[in-house]
């Protein structure tokens, strides 16, 4: 499926404008215009809103949030940045499996089973992409998804194929 990149960052930044009233939200976006990519969209949409709910979540004096939107002739690369707590070197890896949550004992009071990043991971690798942590104990942490887009070209093609898959299994048979 193609889907339009800057639409859904728009989109799924707006309602967590929306949802947190409480958190100064800022969005950086040096793209200005449409980018498509192979994605589903519910996939991408998913993996933003596991970036950005970390972000809240693990967000204690600063309620803070910086997302900066990029692209150069290949990739989409999206950050969130928090002012949180941060991550230290030897958890860094470990947070992106299944499970693994640095607190074991925050469990309790915010909720969640270690699986979000875990998830996050496994989608956007699967598109060809990546994901990136850098992060200061005690300053906060910056996640960085970059993905790979399509040209014009690509993109225009990739939808005409669908739109004829489409149309095929719309027929009838037999008329
Ligand atoms: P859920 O399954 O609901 O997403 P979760 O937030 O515990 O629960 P992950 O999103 O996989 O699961 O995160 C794993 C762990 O990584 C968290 O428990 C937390 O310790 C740490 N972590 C994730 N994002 C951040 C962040 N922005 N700042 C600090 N720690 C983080």
């Amino acid at each position: 499926e193609v889907t339009d990149v800057t639409e859904v960052v728009t989109q799924v930044y707006d309602n967590f404008k929306m949802i947190h009233p409480e958190f100064v939200f800022i969005l950086d976006d040096d793209v200005h215009q449409s980018v498509q990519a192979q994605i589903y969209r519910n996939h991408l949409e998913q993996i933003l809103i596991i970036l950005l709910d970390n972000a809240v979540k693990y967000s204690t004096t600063r309620k803070e949030v910086h997302l900066s939107y990029e692209r150069d002739s290949r990739n989409v690369e999206i950050a969130v940045q928090d002012f949180g707590e941060g991550i230290s070197q030897a958890n860094r890896d470990r947070v992106f499996n299944r499970f693994y949550r640095v607190d074991k004992a925050r469990s309790r009071t915010k909720g969640g089973n270690g699986l979000g990043l875990a998830i996050a991971k496994r989608l956007i690798e699967g598109y060809h992409g990546s994901i990136t942590i850098e992060s200061a104990v005690g300053h906060g942490s910056v996640f960085r998804i970059s993905l790979p887009i399509l040209s014009a070209n690509e993109a225009q093609v990739l939808t005409h194929k669908k739109e004829q898959a489409q149309a095929e299994n719309n027929e009838i048979p037999g008329i």
